[in-house]
């Protein structure tokens, strides 16, 4: 009997790309492959690429080499944004045998007939369209507790940093019955949160269906507990959003809205869409509006003629603002972007040290965030036990917590008290109910 064919995969980049490799993953399951571990011995290897910043180009490439040197029979895909934006330098390494861009990655099973090595790389990278689309999906190998779902590709935004428009092209959205196909059947099969995913996900329009027609549809499936947004442009959320999220016990109270600067010199510079004073007066609303909201940030350093004093602003932000958390980049120039031809590039050394002290600035702030709630009750999704047997999962805001309970189980929906906060920065919860399936925080 003929043997299986054996697929691995290695995801580098965003939350959307973790969820397109999940469902290309089930086009191989579907089609009688076997999917073993990144760096088993495998037939085919697809590497779903990311392409934000230089550092993830050469990840990629170091990723391609190390899966050659240890099986050089296996046949290597490298899909996604690097493959849309740097075929070339990829072209260049012997030994890749398909580079497949983003408007054909997630059908690349039907481009691989025969998994043998080839002398060059095939490559496909057919001109991305604004159509909407819609996804396969099979059921098979999901994930057990936090479901990404993908609604939205491409921006339109041409912020002057990012090669995201590059890769991903033009904004486009998933069709409306699509995603809740997909949505229902990841609840049948026991998922009890649903992550929307997508690049630019508040700019969501199919047919007359917006970003707000799909939360409140999802919001109405019978047995989703939760529903969180993922990263959001901080213009594209609006008031009604707001209401939502304080009145609705499945919509989670947790907002991740990417700033990138604390100044508004560098935004304007950055072609980003707001002032400051407008971006925070939002978080304040948001605050005032939504109880124990969670609010996170990205915020980039070292952009092109930052100065000390647009730094400082950025830091001043964190510290006086309710914001809990930033998630720091560095600026990376990207080819083809707009910020190349910004002449003042900072020095490296300079880009670390504000790196590090935004990381530390946001360290604080989400521990004076999670202290907040020593004493109170939240609802905690149960995801994976620690080396020490301890359940670590997310409450309804996003706060880390960690349960000190061994005989849970994963995707369980419990209620704990939170004690403290250790100095992981993970927030120790008392177990005090194990069913949290109807009741949310106090
Ligand atoms: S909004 Fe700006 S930063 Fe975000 S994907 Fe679009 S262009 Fe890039």
């Amino acid at each position: 009997m003929q043997e299986r064919l054996r697929a691995s995969f290695y995801t580098l980049g965003c939350r959307l790309n973790q969820a397109e490799t999940g469902l290309i993953s089930n086009s191989f399951r579907e089609r009688g492959y076997e999917i073993v571990d990144f760096g088993e011995p495998a037939d085919v290897c697809i590497i779903n690429s990311c392409t934000v910043t230089e550092q993830a180009d050469s990840k990629c490439r170091q990723i391609v080499r190390q899966v050659l040197r240890k099986n050089p029979d296996t046949f290597v895909a490298v899909v996604g944004c690097y493959a849309q934006t740097g075929f070339e330098a990829l072209q260049q390494i012997e030994g890749i045998d398909l580079i497949v861009g983003n408007q054909d990655k997630m059908q690349v099973i039907d481009l691989i007939d025969e998994p043998a090595k080839r002398p060059e790389p095939r490559i496909v990278r057919s001109r991305m369209t604004r159509a909407p689309f819609t996804l396969p999906f099979y059921g098979t190998d999901l994930p057990t507790t936090r479901a990404n779902l993908k609604i939205q590709d491409g921006c339109d935004f041409m912020c002057s940093f990012c090669i995201i428009p590059f890769a991903r092209g033009r904004a486009r959205s998933r069709a409306f019955w699509d995603i809740q196909r997909e949505a229902i059947e990841l609840v049948e099969t026991g998922i009890k949160e649903i992550v929307l995913t997508g690049v630019n996900i508040g700019t969501y329009q199919f047919e007359d269906k917006t970003f707000m027609d799909v939360v409140r549809m999802l919001l109405s499936i019978p047995g989703l507990r939760r529903l969180r947004i993922s990263s959001i442009e901080p213009t594209t959320v609006n008031e009604e959003l707001l209401d939502l999220m304080a009145d609705s016990d499945v919509l989670c109270s947790h907002l991740h809205l990417p700033v990138q600067s604390g100044s508004d010199r560098i935004l304007k510079s950055m072609r980003r869409v707001y002032s400051i004073r407008e971006f925070l007066d939002f978080v304040e609303r948001a605050h005032q509006r939504v109880p124990d909201v969670l609010i996170g940030t990205d915020i980039m350093v070292g952009f092109p003629g930052e100065t000390d004093a647009d730094f400082a602003e950025s830091c001043r932000m964190l510290t006086d603002t309710p914001i809990a958390y930033a998630h720091v980049f560095t600026y990376s120039e990207r080819p083809g972007t707009a910020s190349t031809k910004i002449a003042e590039k900072i020095d490296p050394r300079i880009k670390k040290q504000r790196s590090k002290a935004i990381h530390r600035l946001s360290e604080q702030c989400k521990l004076a965030f999670y202290q907040q709630f020593i004493g109170r009750t939240v609802r905690v999704l149960t995801e994976e036990q620690d080396f020490e047997g301890r359940w670590l999962g997310f409450a309804d805001n996003y706060i880390r917590v960690a349960i000190a309970e061994p005989d849970l189980q994963e995707n369980q929906l419990v209620l704990c008290e939170i004690q403290s906060v250790d100095d992981k920065g993970i927030a120790i919860g008392k177990l005090i109910g194990r069913n949290g399936n109807e009741i949310s925080n106090s």
